[in-house]
């Protein structure tokens, strides 16, 4: 598939992916979207920043529109019809839930209702929200499960499920609440996972959930993208740390945003801290922040108001924002998979994008194994 007119899809979507400028389809959903649209399991694979999340909206938004799903919360639905979603997808984070549902609002029509469900906000918005009936309920697992266990949201009319950063959803953090939701679900239905890392593990246990899936992997052996450059720099001291990032977001281009990962939440507190003074364009994302300014923080970011954000691994996985162009990492972060997601929010979209780490001179031949393996070519690179 070279263009998306081969899949002739429904106007109102076709429309808008012309608008974006999205003629010809990702690789990933050129692979993905015939197959879903086959009513296939799948399990995706393809790295950070190739367009998975469209991957799995077009295939939801076609079916909604040519199925012609009607929402049981319209007045002029039959009493008594399924006040369940048609599809779930869920999401490891609050921002990341809240960035699919965005996404799929600018491409489906309004009739294809939509709402995220996530922890950090008064549950009475969603139970309020639910009355509509959605039809895609987008959401993480735990404010799910606190809804779920109530009349204001069904899960047995689910027909579709998406999980996206499938591996991290399937590992020890969220593997029961994924193992309780699915349990809520009809065991007809069509479960899709998508991320950009399997371990074998995790593979094994994901093909388990799923009934014959397509197993789809785009450029098998990419970890990284290869538009993302990958340098270190090894520093004697903690205070040099401070000092070199500092250098090196000064030093970043106009327009051009920077991402700082730290691996404790307390050193994210303390970089924001020591940077924010001059223009004051430095944000930061823990756990610790409320929901309120996580979403302002995040919506500061994105516009462009703030030109760096620090955070911990809760901004590692999925978030776009296609100006980053370079992450940084404060340490070396605690395994390779983080390492993948971190440097994946730079290079969006086959665009360029630098990954920089700051190392301890111990640090450094640990570095080294960890970028072999993922067959990542690095440098090191002399103190400014
Ligand atoms: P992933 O989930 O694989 O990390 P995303 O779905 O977040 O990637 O997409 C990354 C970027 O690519 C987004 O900014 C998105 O708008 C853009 N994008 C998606 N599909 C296409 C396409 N077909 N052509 C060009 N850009 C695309
Ligand atoms: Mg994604």
């Amino acid at each position: 598939m070279v263009s998306f007119a081969e899949l002739s899809l429904t106007s109102f979507l076709a429309d808008r992916l012309q608008q974006a400028g999205f003629t010809a389809p990702t690789p990933i959903q050129a692979a993905a979207i015939p197959l879903a649209l086959e009513g296939r399991d799948l399990l995706a694979q393809a790295k950070t920043g190739s367009g998975k999340t469209l991957a799995f909206l077009i295939p939801l938004i076609e079916r909604a529109v040519k199925e012609n799903w009607k929402s049981a919360g319209h007045p002029s639905a039959q009493a008594g019809s399924s006040r369940s979603p048609r599809a779930l997808v869920l999401a490891p984070t609050r921002e990341l839930a809240l960035q699919i549902e965005m996404e799929l609002r600018k491409y489906a029509p309004p009739s294809v209702t939509s709402l995220a469900v996530y922890g950090g906000v008064p549950i009475d918005r969603h139970y309020r929200a639910l009355r509509q009936a959605p039809m895609i309920v987008i959401g993480t697992p735990g404010r799910l499960l606190d809804v779920a266990g109530t009349r204001h949201l069904d899960l047995r009319g689910v027909e579709y499920v998406v999980m996206d950063e499938a591996d991290q959803m399937l590992d020890r953090g969220f593997l029961r609440d994924i193992q309780r939701i699915l349990q809520l679900l009809p065991a007809q239905r069509q479960t899709m996972l998508f991320s950009a890392t399997f371990s074998p593990e995790i593979l094994t246990l994901a093909e388990s959930m799923l009934k014959n899936p397509a197993r789809t992997s785009v450029d098998p052996g990419v970890n990284s993208p290869t538009k993302i450059t990958h340098a270190y720099y090894v520093v004697p001291s903690e205070a040099s740390r401070v000092q070199l990032i500092h250098t090196l977001l000064q030093a970043s281009e106009a327009g051009d945003q920077s991402m700082v990962f730290c691996d404790q939440k307390y050193k994210v507190k303390r970089l924001a801290a020591r940077l924010g003074g001059e223009p004051a364009s430095v944000g930061a994302i823990t756990g610790n922040h409320s929901q309120a300014q996580r979403e302002r923080t995040l919506t500061a970011f994105r516009s462009g108001r703030l030109r760096s954000l620090v955070a911990t691994d809760v901004a590692a996985r999925g978030l776009d924002v296609p100006s980053v162009s370079q992450v940084i990492h404060y340490e070396l972060p605690g395994n390779p998979t983080s390492y993948v997601h971190r440097a994946g929010r730079t290079g969006r979209a086959e665009r360029s994008g630098a990954t920089l780490l700051i190392l301890s001179p111990q640090e450094e031949h640990e570095y080294l194994a960890m970028v072999r393996r993922l067959r990542i070519q690095t440098k090191r690179l002399a103190l400014p």
